[in-house]
């Protein structure tokens, strides 16, 4: 692994819908010879202490790193990546707590739902689905067994690890699976849980503008994740959303993903010199939840070390120009020093350099 390897800022681990613990991800990252990594889960930032760990163990860059669902038209999907978000920052933590109350509400609604058409699903396996493999000592997900103890006993525990684990349709979709009661996760979401699907529910009330000024007041840069999922008619229309959410504080947009091909990062790309917007691309790892993604391949292609290196820079010019200005300064960024507990890093821990105060001039 070399500082000018390919990176990877769009990744998800047991913490919400993917497959992996988040040091599986690292390691994974690591052995795809990667030189950094963004763990970016659904609404929580509860594997990140983890997956830091194993990043300082592994030699490997790490961004702490949140994606953020927002209410949004149907059938436009509105997703905000979050990067160098410090994971204790009590405006997000508030933000990911309304999330996950938000999520239960409407995972209970959709089962309710799924009832009503006939399909024997219950809460609890749901639950069982969702929890499975987070255990301290389990590797994966399929080895592994449910953290006893209710619901709200696990999401107090790890609101104090800076989030609980996000629940989704992913895991609903699994026991459908499971049960036999659909031939595939596709087949799922075709026919129940996605936007057009028989057991339907939005209750997402997140608006971007807030998503947007919770990763910057926890010190982080807000990017706009796969764009194409906003599903605006014409790229004008495109043009205007993205524009809208940049006077809101938006710093970048996804142009490199799984989902899109040469033709679309190139517009993406040029959208983004326009806008004079960074630039942030992943493979959007989930796992053997969907196993057509590689990590670090996003559609075949690698996304360069420069957009890590230019997403850094600008979270340490942040950092340097809020120094010497405490009132107006966001809380610094900090990752854990131990796995369970966020705080500054210990004398022996080595810094990330997301920690690091100056400025690294790579280009
Ligand atoms: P949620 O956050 O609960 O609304 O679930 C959204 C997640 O479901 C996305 O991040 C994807 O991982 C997954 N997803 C959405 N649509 C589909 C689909 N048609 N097939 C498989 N997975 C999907
Ligand atoms: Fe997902
Ligand atoms: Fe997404
Ligand atoms: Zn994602």
């Amino acid at each position: 692994m070399t500082d000018s390897a390919p990176v990877d800022l769009h990744c998800h681990s047991t913490a919400s819908d993917g497959t992996a613990r988040p040091a599986e991800v690292v390691r994974l990252a690591s052995d795809a010879g990667l030189s950094a990594l963004a763990l970016t889960d659904h609404d929580t930032v509860a594997g990140v202490a983890e997956a830091a760990g194993e990043a300082a163990r592994l030699g490997l860059d790490f961004l702490p790193g949140i994606e953020l669902s927002c209410s949004f038209p149907r059938p436009g999907t509105l997703h905000l990546l979050g990067y160098g978000v410090d994971p204790a920052s009590p405006a997000l933590l508030k933000l990911i707590d309304e999330q996950t109350r938000a999520r239960e509400v409407r995972n209970r609604l959709i089962v309710e739902r799924l009832n009503g058409l006939g399909l024997d699903v219950s809460w609890d396996e749901v639950l069982e689905e969702a929890g499975a493999g987070r255990g301290e000592n389990d590797e994966t997900r399929d080895g592994g067994t449910r953290n006893d103890g209710t619901r709200d006993n696990a999401t107090r525990d790890d609101a104090a690890r800076g989030g609980g684990a996000t629940i989704g349709r992913p895991h609903l979709a699994a026991v459908l699976v499971r049960k036999g009661l659909v031939a595939s996760a596709r087949q799922a979401f075709d026919r129940y849980l996605g936007g057009a699907g028989g057991a339907y529910v939005d209750t997402n009330r997140l608006s971007a503008d807030r998503a947007i000024a919770a990763v910057r007041a926890a010190g982080g840069v807000a990017s706009l994740a796969h764009p194409l999922l906003l599903r605006r008619q014409t790229p004008q229309q495109l043009e205007a959303m993205v524009r809208e959410l940049a006077e809101q504080g938006l710093e970048a947009i996804e142009t490199i993903h799984s989902g899109h091909d040469a033709d679309t990062v190139a517009r993406l790309t040029r959208l983004a010199d326009r806008l004079d917007l960074l630039t942030t691309g992943g493979s959007d790892f989930h796992g053997s939840a969907k196993p057509g993604i590689r990590i670090g391949r996003p559609a075949g292609r690698e996304v360069p070390r420069g957009f890590y290196d230019r997403l850094l820079h600008c979270l340490r010019r942040r950092r340097e120009t809020h120094r010497g200005r405490p009132a107006d300064a966001p809380t610094p960024a900090v990752v854990a020093d131990r796995p369970g507990r966020a705080g500054p890093p210990s004398a022996g821990q080595p810094l990330q350099p997301w920690q690091q105060g100056s400025v690294m001039n790579r280009s």
